[in-house]
């Protein structure tokens, strides 16, 4: 049988991807992450980096049809263990596409997760955030603390703090998620599979919680 297919939703700074990567890792998932994809694409700098990076300096969107492309492919690799996906989709026009593309491949989606976090605790979480930039792992200067100060446990490469986790730019990310991103809770709670999970805990509560969710 096919592994569950999964949508973690949450605004930025809601823990949605380090929740993610701890439910790819417990159900055997692939994790798709956008954010991860698009950063990736710009440290290469590769056609869609050099397209993608302005927008997500200055933490707006990048337009969907590059969004749509990159998805488009990664599912297309689909290898049969299921999937969660985290920062996608993020607007309505791209939760239409992935219905459709959903659709042609006789896939579904099983269920959705919003992650709801307070947006006062989102800055305060984002401005302590701390990430790898090789193994992708993520920390916090408050909660989530390396064992040697500023390297990463089980690469020792250097933390860095993501350019977009200055104040100025997450407010301007909140605001876009309001906008943009926020509707599509109503859309999958009509479609139905929508869960949602109180982010402001501690991250072994809130997993326990999503484990409960997802039996
Ligand atoms: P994240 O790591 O999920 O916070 O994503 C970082 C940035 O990448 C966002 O602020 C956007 O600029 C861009 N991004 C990631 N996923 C998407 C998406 N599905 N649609 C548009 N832009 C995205």
């Amino acid at each position: 049988m096919a592994g569950l297919h999964v949508i973690i939703l949450g605004a930025p700074g809601s823990g949605k991807g380090t929740q993610a990567a701890r439910i790819a890792k417990r159900y055997g998932l692939r994790h798709l992450s956008t954010g991860d994809l698009l950063r990736d694409a710009v440290a290469r700098k590769t056609e869609l980096g050099a397209k993608a990076e302005s927008y997500m300096t200055r933490g707006l969107l990048v337009p969907d049809d590059l969004i749509l492309g990159l998805t488009g492919e990664e599912l297309a690799k689909d290898d049969k263990r299921g999937w969660i996906l985290d920062g996608f989709p993020r607007t309505l026009a791209q939760a239409e596409a992935l219905e459709k593309m959903l659709a042609g491949r006789g896939e579904a989606i099983d269920r959705v997760l919003d992650i709801e976090v307070d947006p006062e605790l989102i800055v305060k979480r984002l401005s302590n955030r701390r990430v790898c930039p090789k193994c992708k792992a993520v920390y916090n200067l408050d909660t989530i603390k390396t064992k040697v100060p500023g390297k990463c446990d089980p690469c020792g490469a250097d933390l860095v703090k993501r350019p977009d986790d200055e104040e100025e730019t997450v407010r301007r990310r909140l605001g876009v998620y309001e906008k943009q991103t926020a509707p599509l809770i109503e859309y999958y709670e009509k479609r139905g599979g929508l869960v949602r999970v109180r982010g402001g805990g501690g991250i072994e509560e809130i997993f326990a919680e999503i484990v409960r969710v997802l039996k």
